[in-house]
């Protein structure tokens, strides 16, 4: 008999659901709005909806399934299946495995994006032939998943890696958890637009401000990536800050984990040729020698497709560990 697993990933606005076979390939696809403004029964509505689009793709039933993963921002209780708090939907302390698995009978678990996408390049991209690694991904915030002995390292309630909330500057500025100087208010998307427009509104960047129009609450980490490509100094100087704290945050993980791999994923890493040298130059120069002897560095393999290959991989635990 075929096995077949599902892979819901959870974003702000999209729902993205993949039913793949034993191989992690993925069969078909879905994809709705989240909706989120709509509140937390719509949500689950258009969750749901997506799963059963999916199923009726391939004419198959609950039945044929044999879970169902869910890559979703946190903070969350992986254990419990309970979405706890998230910026981008309206809800608290979610039973989100419970409701999904009472909707459409399918066994189902929950794990954060970032370790969610650990587990995926783990098994279906930069990571397969390595037993430890730690991903890390850069996009509007910085997250992490570290794979020990193939395994996910989730800590003892699923806070292990939150890379983006290690201090490297008592000094740096206000992150969004309370504290201040974290690698997230460094080296995220955010921070960089957060520079960025600080730079253009005190007249550092007439590329920048040209590049939104004059507008300086549009000027984000992209218009700062293309003005630093196009020689703007202030923008490349922005990069480099980022890049010195992030070089920062991976001689930390190299020293704490002392893993043969660490894969950079995430949407800013689009720009990776503007800061990835000195990120590296600047965790060697920051790391142990024994730790820093080993350790490879890579680019994330699974592109656009990481939050599904995630979720499938969270669906697919279990048998990937027995069969690695
Ligand atoms: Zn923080």
């Amino acid at each position: 008999m075929q096995e077949y697993y599902l892979g819901l990933d959870l974003g702000g606005t999209k729902i993205l659901t993949g039913l793949a076979d034993k191989n992690g390939k993925i069969l078909a696809r879905s994809r709705k709005d989240t909706e989120a403004k709509l509140g937390e029964e719509k949500i689950i509505a258009n969750m749901v909806a997506s799963i059963e689009e999916v199923l009726a793709k391939k004419n198959l039933q609950a039945e044929d399934i044999i879970a169902l993963g869910i890559g979703s921002p946190g903070p969350l209780d992986a254990k419990k299946g309970i979405i706890i708090e998230n910026s981008n939907l309206p809800w608290k302390n979610v039973p989100i495995v419970e409701k999904i698995e009472a909707a459409v009978g399918i066994k189902t678990l929950l794990k954060n994006d970032a370790n969610a996408a650990a587990l995926g390049e783990k098994w279906f991209g930069a990571g397969k032939e390595v037993d430890n690694m730690v991903y890390i991904t850069i996009s509007t915030g910085v997250g992490g998943g570290a794979i020990i002995k193939q395994e996910l390292f989730s800590g003892v309630n699923d806070n292990a890696c939150e890379i983006g909330h290690t201090v490297v500057d008592p000094d740096g500025p206000l992150c969004g958890c309370g504290n201040h100087g974290c690698l997230e208010s460094f080296a995220s998307g955010t921070a960089i637009a957060r520079m960025a427009q600080e730079a253009a509104a005190e007249g550092k960047s007439k590329k920048m401000l040209d590049l939104a129009d004059n507008i300086v609450e549009d000027v984000d980490a992209a218009i700062c990536a293309q003005a630093a490509y196009q020689g703007d100094q202030t923008a490349k100087a922005i990069f480099a800050e980022a890049a010195f704290y992030l070089g920062i945050g991976l001689a930390n993980l190299v020293n704490i984990f002392n893993t043969e791999m660490i894969i950079l994923g995430g949407g800013v890493m689009k720009s990776a040729d503007l800061f990835l040298d000195k990120a590296i130059a600047t965790m060697r120069d920051n790391a142990l020698p024994g730790p820093l002897e080993i350790v490879e560095l890579r680019e994330a393999e699974l592109g656009s497709d990481i939050g599904l290959m995630g979720a499938i991989a969270v669906a697919m635990e279990d048998r990937l560990i027995k069969n690695g």
